[in-house]
């Protein structure tokens, strides 16, 4: 393994002496040292983009350490630094520390951690492309004068004219296209009369037009919100004097619902540029959680950046250099956000800190949350987690001391929590046969629709029906090269697979024995939907889920409907869940609460009680009174019963001992590496052998688990070995582990990895 150290750019070594350790775009994890020829000497510092050679090629690669000749093991020729790509950006050196420090402690390569710094559009250069932009003149005579006088006839012209008003850095060609088909001709009349000008430009345009924004002004905070503030601030002012201080450095904000987390982030904010620092915010989901990124917006303007999901590569290029140039002062973003290139960062937020969403799923496999508190400590920087519903861990490090705690108990002007009622499926199927909706339910989602209220209804699950399965032989459709079954799409009348994307038509016969009596069994929201639409055939209905929702535009389109009062009855999946703020919802139908539980998982419960308070707390966010209705069939189960009762302590209270008792984290670190292969007898003889590499390497009180089949055992056609690894301290085997995923000796046909403190492991 290497551990290098980071030589500050200004350490006096002579020159001759000096040699520099590159990472190169191969995925090697491997640090070659070359010389620095004199001519570079001035220009090299950690971080750079260089150009060598490995063996014949010239590659291109980041410097990530400097250090004098003599200190290298290696006494043979070096070859030197062939050029420096002087146009590419450069890794901030504080950056540079924090991927070393991820790739130790994710167990991955040095250039995957790299990797995730860096968005793609700076890694590849790949940004600068000339647009045709159309804009409006310095002086706007000609444009007033064509509204005055000719609009009322050319309305297609005043229509896209209306476009390129309404952008200000000017609109490209192409934008225009998109939403005016017939835009080529209009703007050719409009350049020619000098309404309008065109050039070409090397600048990238935001394409997005901007709303307009309502600035808004600090609210007076109630009680609870200023003892939250007034913490944060001085765990700042400790930071900003003294970085390295050993107190918490990281605040849990642990508010329910509705409670005015989002109005302490802001003025947590606002401190911290007023003593000269920069704040990144993230968000589970950008494209989800439009109304809160509008809140940043209108409160701090042009000093965010909000890196949409929706950026092309050269906008995210763009948003990059403003950061990294301090022309903004805070950057808003899904988790990769966490990597602004900011140099004076004093505060970072990790708004619903709980969420799955914050552990990217491939290499390095970080947890944003994680690595948040990680890059707050070494840039003496303080980090707030906020939450409804925090996770076990982070409460579990507020009670241990190692993070502060501020509570918001209340919603904001004593706006009542809503009222949850369990409806008991068990009943309601014994008296009417088996039914998705309970009449009660749906009593009180006519009462919602002859009050002109809305409802929000939640499923935990995509499609039609989840499987078929048959009665006659037991045949249960199956993907092919995944050991999960298919769910059915009744729209389209096909078999998918949610796990690889693969289809089949949907079959009328079992395909096994031929039977016609198949069976489908398990709702889905595209079923939930005909049944709604027969229930309520005047309402009007959306459905909100990854089938409906394909494009970044269509939430926000689907969302500004349902502000404006066009939908009655939105259906979800846990798209829905996250973020909603809308004072007409006074209705939440949760239509089978117990999905979530049945996953194997040990966070199952934790998971299900933090998706039932939050969409719970979607009811009721206005002065109207909100009603929350629940249905499952196991109502004493501490997760459901907790929620219904907002009861979040109860509910670690009740866990904690669990998982304790059955060492699962938080009271121990757990580290999952997975083996991949087509070869069923290769992947369990590497797992095998790693197992044995391994083990000798366990610290204290630590474990692994003999191999085993993954819980999904096979996925897109190859099978998939486990080993788990757990204990309270991982130190010695981590390092073990990280060894063999890089360097270790395997069947190239194995594809290997770890996943560090894993969310789920399937
Ligand atoms: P949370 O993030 O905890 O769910 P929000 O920050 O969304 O809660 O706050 C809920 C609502 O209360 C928002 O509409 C917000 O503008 C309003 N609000 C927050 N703080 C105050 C305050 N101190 N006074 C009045 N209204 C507030
Ligand atoms: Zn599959």
């Amino acid at each position: 393994m290497t551990d290098f150290q980071l030589t500050s750019p200004d350490d006096p070594v002579q020159s001759e002496e000096l040699t520099a350790r590159i990472v190169t775009d191969l995925a090697l994890d491997q640090f070659l040292s070359y010389t620095i020829p004199d001519t570079l000497v001035p220009e090299i510092r950690v971080g750079r983009r260089v150009c060598v050679y490995v063996r014949n090629d010239l590659r291109k690669g980041y410097v990530m350490a400097m250090e004098p000749r003599s200190s290298l093991n290696y006494t043979g020729k070096l070859r030197p630094i062939h050029s420096i790509c002087v146009e590419e950006p450069e890794i901030p050196e504080n950056l540079i520390r924090l991927g070393q420090w991820m790739a130790n402690y994710y167990c991955c390569a040095q250039e995957s951690a790299i990797r995730t710094l860096l968005p793609g559009a700076v890694r590849s250069g790949k940004n600068k492309a000339r647009k045709e932009i159309f804009y409006l003149p310095g002086d706007p005579e000609k444009t007033t004068l064509f509204f005055e006088k000719e609009a009322k006839r050319k309305k297609a012209q005043a229509t896209v004219l209306q476009c390129i008003i309404d952008h200000k850095s000017g609109v490209s060609r192409k934008h225009l296209l998109d939403q005016f088909p017939t835009a080529t001709t209009h703007v050719k009349k409009l350049v020619e009369s000098g309404v309008i000008m065109t050039e070409e430009r090397l600048v990238e345009v935001t394409e997005m037009s901007l709303p307009t924004l309502i600035p808004s002004v600090p609210l007076d905070l109630n009680e609870e919100q200023f003892l939250a503030l007034e913490k944060l601030k001085k765990m700042m002012d400790i930071r900003f004097v003294n970085p390295t201080d050993s107190s918490p450095h990281t605040l849990l904000l642990h508010g329910v619902t509705g409670s005015g987390k989002t109005e302490v982030y802001l003025q947590a904010i606002d401190y911290a540029i007023q003593q000269g620092k920069e704040a990144i915010v993230l968000v589970p989901e950008i494209a989800l959680t439009p109304q809160t990124v509008l809140r940043f917006e209108s409160r701090f303007g042009r000093q965010v950046s909000v890196l949409h999901s929706a950026l092309s590569d050269k906008e995210r290029y763009k948003e990059w250099n403003k950061i990294n140039d301090g022309k903004v002062k805070i950057a808003i973003g899904a988790r990769s956000v966490l990597f602004a290139p900011f140099q004076h960062l004093g505060l970072i937020i990790v708004d619903e800190e709980h969420e799955g969403t914050y552990k990217q799923a491939e290499a390095p496999r970080y947890h944003a949350r994680d690595v948040a508190v990680v890059r707050g400590l070494k840039e003496g920087a303080v980090v707030i987690l906020g939450s409804a519903t925090p996770s076990m861990e982070s409460y579990y490090n507020a009670t241990q001391g190692r993070y502060a705690l501020a509570t918001l108990s209340k919603r904001i002007l004593d706006y009542p929590l809503p009222e949850i009622q369990i409806i008991d499926m068990r009943l309601v199927n014994a008296d009417n046969g088996p039914s998705l909706f309970s009449q009660k339910l749906v009593d009180a989602m006519w009462e919602r629709l002859n009050n002109r209220e809305q409802t929000i209804l939640f499923l935990n699950r995509r499609g039609y029906a989840r499987h078929l399965h048959c009665d006659n032989c037991g045949y249960d459709a199956t993907c092919s090269s995944c050991s999960v079954t298919y769910t059915y799409h009744k729209s389209r009348e096909m078999l998918m697979c949610h796990f690889c994307g693969e289809t089949m038509p949907a079959p009328l016969v079992c395909p096994s024995c031929h039977d016609k009596n198949i069976r489908y069994s398990g709702s889905g929201t595209e079923k939930i939907e005909l049944s709604l639409a027969k229930l309520f055939p005047h309402a009007r209905i959306v459905r909100m889920d990854s089938d409906t929702m394909t494009k970044a535009e269509d939430y926000d389109k689907t969302l500004t409907l349902f502000q404006a009062g066009e939908i009655d009855i939105l259906l979800g999946t846990q798209m829905i869940a996250k973020g909603l703020d809308f004072p007409r919802v006074t209705l939440v139908g949760i239509l089978n609460a117990d999905l979530s539980l049945m996953m194997p998982d040990f966070r199952a419960e934790e998971r299900t009680f933090q998706l039932l308070t939050q969409v719970a707390g979607r009811a009721g966010r206005g002065e109207l009174h909100g009603d929350v209705f629940i249905q499952t069939r196991i109502p004493h189960n501490p997760a459901i019963r907790h929620a219904v009762n907002h009861d979040f302590l109860g509910f670690y209270e009740d866990e904690e001992p669990l998982r304790r008792d059955l060492e699962y984290p938080p009271f121990v670190r757990m580290i999952a590496i997975y083996f991949r292969g087509i070869e069923d007898s290769d992947v369990r003889e590497c797992a095998a052998l790693f197992y044995a590499q391994i083990s000798n390497y366990l610290d204290p009180g630590a474990s692994v688990t003999e191999p085993m089949p993954a819980p999904i055992e096979r996925i897109q056609g190859k099978f998939r070995y486990l080993l788990v690894v757990k204990g309270e301290v991982l130190n010695h085997v981590r390092q073990a582990i990280r060894h063999e995923v890089c360097h270790g000796h395997y069947l190239s046909s194995v594809d290997i990895f770890a996943d560090v403190d894993p969310v789920a492991i399937l």
